[in-house]
């Protein structure tokens, strides 16, 4: 197997609440300091039909997999679905938070990063944590830096602030990043890591 073939590429957006917090430059630090290298960011204000892409309404098992997390974490905190969102289809629970994450991530600048080296993707879902932030792990970005929650979010009808948005697999990754960057944008060059590890 050659080494090419184990270095992966990741799309992370810092997501408007980062933004507005004044978070980039800690979100970046931490993914730096992994060792991963940064080729290709650019700060812009996505379009609906961009955000549209990068939530796509047909890709059921990403629809329902947020409608099953509102239903386990609702189950968790001892709330109603049908009382809270007058459903318990999680497919129908779904579509409503692509919904608020579509006006979510057009409603002011995001920072849009692709990162790279061996196992990528892995690395920076675990740098980001869990999707809610009181499961995400204490040194992990939305561990340490966010409290919102399922219900909190849901009450609000608005998607869950969570700082960041990290590809869940190397197909999403594929998938997402030519949405946000042309092939010229995402540029080539030598960290020092990579003299003493590949
Ligand atoms: P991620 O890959 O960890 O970002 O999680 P998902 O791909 O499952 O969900 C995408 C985004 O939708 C999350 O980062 C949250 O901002 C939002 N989201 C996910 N689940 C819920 C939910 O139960 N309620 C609300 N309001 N937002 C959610
Ligand atoms: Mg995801």
């Amino acid at each position: 197997m050659l080494v090419e073939d184990l270095i992966e590429q990741t799309l992370i957006l810092v997501k408007p609440d980062g933004v507005k917090r004044g978070l980039v430059g800690e979100i970046i630090k931490r993914l730096e300091t992994t060792g991963l290298k940064l080729v290709a960011l650019k700060m812009i204000k996505p379009s609906k039909a961009l955000a549209e892409k990068h939530y796509p309404k047909d890709r059921k098992e990403f629809i329902e997999g947020m409608g099953k997390k509102t239903l386990e974490n609702y189950q968790e905190v001892g709330l109603d679905p049908i009382k809270m969102l007058g459903t318990d289809n999680p497919h129908k629970i779904g579509l409503m938070i692509r919904e608020w994450l579509i006006e979510y991530l057009t409603s002011d600048p995001v920072v849009a990063m692709v990162w790279q080296g061996p196992l990528a993707v892995s690395l920076v879902r675990k740098v980001a944590g869990n999707t809610l932030p009181f499961k995400a792990e204490c040194g992990s970005i939305r561990g340490d830096l966010a409290f919102d929650s399922s219900a909190l979010a849901n009450t609000q009808k608005r998607a869950i602030k969570n700082l960041v948005h990290a590809s869940g697999s190397k197909e999403e990754a594929t998938y997402e990043i030519p949405l946000w960057f042309s092939k010229e944008e995402i540029v080539s060059y030598q960290r020092i890591e990579e003299l003493v590890m590949l």
